[in-house]
């Protein structure tokens, strides 16, 4: 061999050696990272574990915080709000009602006709449509004039000119933020949630600011009643089925409510209802109790939300949210390493990712998981290979099940409240023989979350069967009620006339 040939073997056999020594290094600063990225993922699983035994504690604290807010005005986080609801449909309510729903991402408007009978239920085009996001924090007059001119333009559709009796029509307003009401129709707003923003209607009347819209367009229309979207779905319940006590909704938010005895209501004492019970709005978005597991990404959603330090429980299990726990777990990866590639703006943007991409994420059962591709590739992240599609469904599966199971346990806690978790509940003067005969119990559910999200809905059964035991299960009885916020509402206006 030549001495140009044996420098140019040298070369190349240093050339390889470099290659091979680069491609070692590449290969194990890429374990490294997706090390670090399986840490964060084990992190995140850890910290939002739910093991049975504590989902029992957040029951009980459920369970005792319900106690306090009813005990006292501003007792507990649970507002426990009076609904001045006593007597629900029966199934004898006659005549139309209108329902106008305003709910924390859509607005629904529809008619019922009832005729009498259980049976007789016709609910006409229920129209839907996203709220417009400049409303969300414009002001009261502009919300509230944007509401009843789409009302108009359904009552003209609807009815086509043929209202010519004359007869005004009863409207019942399903709301879906916390009102302290002062009489069934009648309540003013203690809060907005769910990111709405219009500071000057805190402390004012809705009905009033609704009926005021009304006036002014020359529509003859009376707000009947103002109805929590919780209460509506409880009334379509007990419409269909009087075993049905509690009711809960999943949707861009999470609430809930049950028919308590007034007597247990201790801060209103001397309450008489013809029934000797009443609705409670637990307003149980605000519920919080230590035995919640909480992650970083959990305290800094919160921090960074409209409304820090508030609806904690909310901020765990509804639609608003979940989504945007996943996009924080995803944008922490993409920073600590680089299996997504270059970090994607669009990932640091709040609420970029919806709960509907999540359940399609998660629900994804192409083999090759294109529509996660898509989805992130909606997120700016590209060409991701399938190892790491299936992390994204791994976090999906995550923050959605927890959510599932702590909203069980939230159930749970409102049945041990009222005796019907088999346990005995807390006694409050119940007695012996009422807590020992377990009674069938329905739970109306509603809201887009639970409706549309097939894996939210089974963790939340299966966590509810889990907590309750097999033989309590049975008289438990978990009912979907879609639309039922407002065809609810419109069936308690009626109520109201009969
Ligand atoms: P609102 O909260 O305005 O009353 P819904 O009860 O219909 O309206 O809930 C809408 C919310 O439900 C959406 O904002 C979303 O968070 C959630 N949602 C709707 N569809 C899905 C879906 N396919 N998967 C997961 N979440 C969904
Ligand atoms: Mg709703």
């Amino acid at each position: 061999m030549g001495k140009v040939a044996v420098a140019f073997a040298a070369v190349a056999v240093v050339a390889a050696c470099s290659v091979a020594a680069v491609m070692v290094d590449r290969r194990m600063k890429s374990r490294r990272k997706w090390r670090t990225v399986v840490e964060i993922l084990k992190e995140l699983e850890d910290d939002c574990d739910t093991p049975v035994g504590r989902l029992r504690q957040v029951v009980d604290a459920m369970a005792v915080e319900m106690h306090a807010g009813l005990a006292s005005e501003g007792g507990s986080k649970l507002k426990m709000l009076l609904t001045f609801v006593d007597d629900l449909p029966t199934g004898r309510e006659k005549g139309t009602y209108y329902a106008l729903h305003l709910g924390g991402t859509y607005f629904r408007i529809l008619r019922v006709l009832l005729g009498g009978q259980r049976s007789y239920l016709d609910v006409q085009d229920v129209e839907r449509h996203p709220i417009p996001s400049h409303l969300m924090n414009s002001t009261s007059e502009v919300l509230f004039n944007f509401l009843a001119f789409s009302l108009e333009r359904f009552i003209e559709k609807e009815e086509n000119g043929s209202n010519s009796q004359g007869v005004r029509r009863e409207l019942a307003f399903t709301f879906s933020f916390p009102v302290k009401h002062t009489s069934i129709s009648s309540g003013v707003l203690i809060k907005w949630t769910k990111g709405f923003e219009i500071s000057e209607m805190v402390g004012q009347d809705i009905a009033e600011c609704l009926q005021g819209a009304l006036n002014r367009r020359g529509l003859d229309m009376h707000v009947g009643a103002l109805v929590n979207d919780t209460v509506g779905a409880l009334s379509l319940g007990y419409y269909h089925d009087p075993d049905t006590v509690v009711a809960v909704v999943f949707g861009t938010g999470s609430n809930a409510c049950y028919l308590e005895r007034t007597d247990a209501i201790i801060k209103c004492q001397g309450l008489l209802t013809t029934s000797g019970s009443m609705v409670v709005n637990m307003e149980w978005g605000n519920f919080w109790s230590s035995h919640l597991p909480r992650t970083s990404y959990d305290i800094d959603l919160d921090a960074e939300s409209s409304n820090a330090n508030d609806m904690g429980f909310e901020k765990m299990i509804s639609g608003m949210y979940l989504g945007d726990i996943v996009r924080r777990v995803i944008l922490r990866m993409s920073q600590e390493s680089d299996i997504f590639g270059p970090i994607s703006p669009v990932l640091s943007e709040p609420y970029i990712l919806r709960t509907n991409s999540v359940s399609a994420m998660h629900e994804d059962d192409t083999p090759e998981l294109q529509e996660v591709a898509r989805i992130l590739k909606d997120l700016g992240v590209s060409d991701v290979p399938v190892k790491v599609r299936k992390l994204v469904v791994k976090i999906c599966d995550v923050v959605t099940r927890r959510a599932g199971r702590l909203a069980a346990a939230g159930i749970a806690g409102i049945l041990k409240k009222i005796g019907r978790d088999g346990s005995g509940g807390i006694t409050s003067g119940r007695s012996r023989s009422e807590i020992q005969m377990q009674k069938r119990t329905v739970v109306a559910v509603e809201g887009g979350l639970y409706m549309n999200y097939t894996m939210f809905r089974e963790y939340m059964e299966e966590a509810l069967v889990e907590i309750l035991g097999e033989e309590v299960s049975q008289y438990v009885v978990v009912k979907a009620m879609e639309d039922g916020s407002s065809i609810g509402s419109a069936l308690l206006v009626a109520s109201l006339q009969s």
